[in-house]
């Protein structure tokens, strides 16, 4: 890919593709641009067709780009990407976003498919002091949980609303964070997810005393 025009797209032929869980989805093709971890793509069908955007899920070396998606019954785009098959073309814009990490230590807090940066994060060699809080109904729905939990440990905490098991936190990820005391406040706090979630989460945080420079977010609409 050559452009760095946000509003152009080129083709990609996909070279992965595979349901992790129940209506999500993972997919891939050969990465040919650079990116920062975090950035997000529009993705189309078309060449001119409606576009949607996805957070890039995979590390900034790593040959293949990778996209997680949620299928939306009733979506434009999504029923497409889970019908697609190695070989097939998308249209893809350049990279950009400033949802990008850093180094520094930082609390990372995610629902659902809003996994997708922290993972790219981890996977470029961001993962060291940082705690991550995942949410998801299912326990199966917890993407990556094996490579999390093995490199951050405690760190990892999974927040878990409708199935139980004795590792997870039961219960929503806004729900943790109320019955947290002792929040950093000198910590970056990053949020990816849903509108609902990122304001919720975002008020607890202000109310415990993170102030609203070290809040970032990223809102999945
Ligand atoms: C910065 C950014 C990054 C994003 N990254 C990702 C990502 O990495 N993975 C990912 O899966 N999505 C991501 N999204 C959401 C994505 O862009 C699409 O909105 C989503 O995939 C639905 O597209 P669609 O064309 O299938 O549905 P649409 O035709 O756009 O929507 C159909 C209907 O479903 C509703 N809807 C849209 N999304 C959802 C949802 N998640 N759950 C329930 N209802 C919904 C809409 O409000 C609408 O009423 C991101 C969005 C933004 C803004």
């Amino acid at each position: 890919m050559t452009t760095n025009d946000s509003h152009q797209v080129s083709p990609v032929s996909i070279s992965f593709t595979e349901e992790l869980s129940e209506g999500i989805y993972l997919i891939g093709f050969k990465r040919e641009f650079l990116f920062r971890a975090g950035q997000v793509i529009g993705i189309a069908m078309e060449e001119k067709g409606p576009r949607r955007l996805y957070s890039i899920c995979s590390g900034e070396l790593e040959e293949e780009i990778h996209i997680l998606y949620k299928v939306v019954d009733e979506g434009f785009l999504t029923p497409q990407l889970s019908d697609l098959e190695i070989g097939n073309t998308i249209w893809i814009t350049a990279p950009g976003g400033e949802f990008t990490g850093d180094k520094d230590p930082a609390v990372w807090i995610a629902t659902g498919t809003g996994i997708a940066p922290f993972y790219s994060m981890f996977r470029s060699g961001l993962g060291e002091n940082k705690t991550l809080l995942h949410g998801n109904r299912f326990l199966e729905q917890f993407n990556f949980y094996d490579e999390f939990q093995e490199a951050l440990g405690q760190d990892y905490i999974r927040c878990c609303s409708a199935d139980n098991d004795e590792e997870v936190y039961q219960g929503r990820i806004t729900g943790y964070l109320e019955e947290q005391d002792a929040l950093i406040p000198a910590l970056k706090y990053y949020l990816c997810g849903s509108a609902d979630m990122v304001v919720e989460a975002r008020d607890i945080l202000i109310s415990k005393g993170i102030p609203f420079g070290n809040i970032i977010s990223e809102i999945y609409f």
